[in-house]
């Protein structure tokens, strides 16, 4: 499909269907390979993750189970202040269960250190983080270990493949810089 969207001049493509369906593919192989036997639940943070979420599970050829947590994570100005009410929560206990946190893209980091923390105290076996966007320039919690990353990226603003701006562009099969964000 050609989406009109491949020639809005704002938008310079990053990572292209193939070359994510590629690095997903891989990463659910690795997944596979290290939860054998293991009671897997892959747990989506809402809304942006949900295109990474929804093609990662069908890549783990695994008995897994499913599971979404919705965040709003408050911003002073553009800057996240690691402050994150939970909006809706797991729908199933998590006690001895294999969780991976499947994320979209980490930033500072303090949404997800925050998530984590929720999350650490329901008696999981083990909690991992897999986002498919690594952004670590502006990254505040240097500790966050982030289990299985996708793509490296500079500190740029990205729309598409569940990313949005202002709710639109989440429907791109692509990942793409905003190159003017004042334009979007
Ligand atoms: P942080 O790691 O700063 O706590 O926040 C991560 C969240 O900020 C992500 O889940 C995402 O919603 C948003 N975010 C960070 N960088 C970008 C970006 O480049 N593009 C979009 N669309 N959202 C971003």
């Amino acid at each position: 499909m050609e989406f009109t969207e491949f020639t809005n001049p704002n938008l310079e493509v990053l990572f292209s269907a193939e070359v994510i369906a590629q690095r997903i593919k891989e990463l659910g192989a690795q997944i596979a390979a290290e939860h054998a036997g293991q009671d897997l639940v892959l747990v989506g943070v809402l809304k942006g993750s949900s295109v990474f979420h929804a093609d990662l599970m069908r890549q783990v050829d695994l008995p897994l189970s499913i599971d979404f947590m919705a965040v709003s994570s408050y911003k002073d100005g553009t800057k996240s202040t690691g402050d994150v009410e939970i909006l809706k929560d797991l729908s199933n206990p998590i006690r001895e269960k294999a969780v991976i946190v499947v994320e979209d893209i980490v930033d500072t980091g303090l949404t997800l250190t925050r998530l984590l923390e929720i999350l650490g105290s329901r008696g999981a076996r083990s909690i991992k983080l897999a986002s498919l966007l690594d952004k670590p320039e502006p990254r505040i919690n240097k500790d966050l270990k982030i289990d299985y990353t996708g793509f490296v990226i500079p500190n740029k603003f990205v729309v598409g493949y569940g990313l949005d701006a202002a709710g639109r562009y989440r429907n791109l099969p692509f990942i793409a810089v905003v190159k003017d964000p004042e334009q979007i």
